[in-house]
C-alpha cells in the first residue's frame, strides 16, 4: 500500500469558503403563494395538465387540475415541464461525496473502498464537514432532492476523542441541510466493533473507527438525547432525529435494544444496513448462528418505522420477515453496483409487505430517477422479465415512501396538508424532448437526469430555480473547494 501523507490538523486547512451562504427564507407564517403546472403528477390521479397548486407558509392549501391559464391568479409561478412532490433521498452519507472517481481508478473490491473511505473519514473536522456537505446538499437539491436521511457515524474526533459539544458533528450536518435549503433526518447511528472475523468474532475499534464509537449502547443513547429531540423528534425546522444501527457487523445483538428502544422513545426511524455483502451473511452465520435479518427480527429492530439499507443477500425467510414487520427497504442501486454488492429481490420484498425507498448512499452518482429506475432494471436483469415495477410506484419509492421512511409521512405528495415541496423537470431537453403528456412520468422516470431538474420549492420556499440553487450559488465551486480540502 502506498504510504499516504498524514492527515493534516484542521486547523491548518485552508477551508473551503467558496461562496457566504445567503440564509435561506423562512416563509411567512401563512404567506399565500402559488404555482401553475404544465403538467403534474397528483396522487390518485396520474400526471394532470395545468394544475393550479396553491400554499400558505409551508404547506399546500389547494391542488386543482384543469386550470386555464386566463383564469390563473396573478402571481402564480408558471411551471413548465412536469412536476412532481419533493424527492427524498433514504440513504446517504455526505463525505463519501469525496471520493466519487478515486474509487473508480484500478481495481478492488468493497473492502479496499471502504479503507479509502476510511482515509478521508480520518481527515474530517465539523468545519470541514460543514463545508462538504453543504455542497453535497446543494448537489442533491439541484437534483430535486428535498429531503436526505443522513447515516452519520462520524461522531468524535481523532482518536475517538468527544468534541466539547458530543453532538458538534451530527449539528454541522444539520446546519449544512439548512443552508443547503433541503430537509434532514439525522440518522444516528450506533457503531460499536470493527466487524466480524470469518470465524464470527467481533473485532474491537480501530484506527479511523475509533472516531465512530461510543463505548456502547448505553452511551449512544445519552448522547443521542443530547440532541435535543423534542417528543416528536424534531429537532428544529426542517431537522429531525432518528436512530441508526450501522450492521449486525458493527452492533452486537445484546447492543441493539437501548438503540431500539430510544427510536420507540420519540417515534423516530430506525435504519440499518442489511446484508450488503456476501460476507456480512457468513460471519453472522458463523458468530450468531442466524442470518443478519434473522438477528435483528429476535431483537425487536423490525417493524414498520424500521428501513433495512441494501438487503441484498436475503434467504426466503429473511424476505418473509421484513415483509411480515412492514419495512422499509431502501435501495441504493447505483452504489450497489459499484461496489459489487449483487442486486436485491426488490420484486420479492414488495409482494411481501415491504415498502420501497432510494438512496444515493457513497455518492457515486446524485440522481434518484437512476436510482429509482434501477430497482426495475435490476429486477428485469435478474428475472428476464419486464415490468415489475410501474412509474407510479418507482415514483412513490422516491417521494411519499421515502419522505415516511425518514418520519416526514406530511412530505413528497402534492395535496392539500402535505408540506409544499415541488421538483419541476423540463421536458424540452435532450434526454426529455419528445414526451407525450401522457407519457411524462414514464419519460422522466425512465430517462430523466438530475440534470433535467428546473426548479425546487422545500416548505413552500424557492431553493432552485431555473437550476440555479439560490443559497450556495456556485455549487460546483462549493464541492470542488470543499473536496480538495478533504483529499490532499
Ligand atoms: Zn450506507
Amino acid at each position: 500500500m502506498t504510504p499516504r501523507k498524514p492527515a493534516v490538523p484542521a486547523e491548518q486547512e485552508a477551508l473551503p469558503e467558496p461562496v457566504a451562504p445567503r440564509e435561506p427564507a423562512v416563509p411567512a407564517a401563512g404567506r399565500a403563494r402559488a404555482w401553475h403546472a404544465e403538467l403534474a403528477w397528483l396522487p390518485g390521479l396520474g400526471v394532470r395538465g395545468d394544475v393550479l397548486i396553491e400554499a400558505a407558509g409551508d404547506r399546500f392549501t389547494t391542488v386543482t387540475s384543469d386550470v386555464g391559464r386566463d383564469i390563473v391568479p396573478a402571481g402564480a409561478l408558471r411551471l413548465p415541464g412536469l412536476t412532481l412532490p419533493g424527492l427524498a433521498n433514504a440513504h446517504s452519507h455526505a463525505f463519501h461525496r469525496a471520493l466519487r472517481g478515486v474509487t473508480q481508478a484500478g481495481r478492488g473490491t468493497f473492502w479496499t473502498w471502504r479503507e479509502r473511505m476510511y482515509e478521508v473519514a480520518a481527515r474530517l473536522e465539523p468545519d470541514s464537514y460543514l463545508a462538504l456537505a453543504t455542497a453535497v446538499y446543494a448537489e442533491m437539491a439541484l437534483a430535486g432532492i428535498t429531503g436526505v436521511g443522513e447515516f452519520h457515524y462520524l461522531h468524535h474526533g481523532q482518536g475517538g476523542t468527544a468534541y466539547g459539544d458530543p453532538n458538534e458533528m451530527g449539528r454541522a450536518l444539520i446546519e449544512a441541510a439548512r443552508r443547503a435549503g433541503i430537509k434532514i433526518t439525522l440518522l444516528d447511528t450506533c457503531y460499536l466493533s470493527g466487524g466480524l472475523t470469518a470465524d464470527g468474532k467481533a473485532q474491537p475499534l480501530a484506527g479511523p473507527q475509533l472516531r465512530f464509537g461510543d463505548g456502547d449502547a448505553a452511551a449512544w443513547a445519552i448522547r443521542a438525547d443530547a440532541l435535543g429531540a423534542d417528543e416528536h423528534g424534531l429537532l428544529g425546522p426542517g431537522a429531525r432525529a432518528g436512530a441508526a444501527i450501522h450492521s449486525v457487523r458493527a452492533v452486537p445483538p445484546d447492543q441493539m435494544h437501548p438503540v431500539v428502544a430510544w427510536s420507540h422513545s420519540i417515534g423516530a426511524p430506525l435504519h440499518v444496513h442489511l446484508s450488503e455483502q456476501q460476507a456480512e451473511n457468513n460471519a453472522c452465520l458463523a458468530a450468531y448462528g442466524r442470518t443478519p435479518a434473522e438477528v435483528l427480527f429476535d431483537c425487536g429492530a423490525l417493524g414498520p418505522r424500521t428501513s433495512l439499507v441494501h438487503a441484498t443477500h436475503l434467504t426466503g425467510r429473511d424476505v418473509r420477515l421484513l415483509g411480515e414487520s412492514r419495512c422499509y427497504v431502501c435501495f441504493c442501486p447505483t452504489t450497489e453496483a459499484d461496489l459489487a454488492d449483487g442486486i436485491g429481490p426488490a420484486g420479492s420484498l414488495a409482494s411481501a409487505g415491504c415498502l420501497l425507498t432510494v438512496g444515493s448512499d457513497s455518492q457515486a452518482v446524485v440522481d434518484l430517477f437512476e436510482e429509482a429506475r434501477r430497482v426495475e432494471l435490476g429486477e428485469r436483469l435478474a428475472t428476464q422479465e419486464r415490468g415489475n415495477f410501474t412509474a407510479q410506484s418507482l415514483a412513490r419509492a422516491a417521494t411519499i415512501d421515502g419522505h415516511a421512511s425518514l418520519g416526514w409521512p406530511d412530505a413528497g405528495e402534492i395535496v392539500a396538508g402535505a408540506l409544499a415541496d415541488l421538483v419541476t423537470v423540463a421536458l424540452d431537453t435532450p434526454r426529455t424532448a419528445g414526451t407525450q403528456a401522457a407519457a411524462a412520468l414514464e419519460s422522466v422516470i425512465f430517462a430523466a437526469a438530475a440534470a433535467d431538474v428546473r426548479y425546487v420549492a422545500v416548505s413552500g420556499t424557492d431553493v432552485v430555480v431555473d437550476g440555479q440553487h439560490l443559497l450556495v450559488g456556485d455549487v460546483p465551486a462549493a464541492l470542488s473547494a470543499a473536496v480538495r480540502a478533504v483529499l490532499r
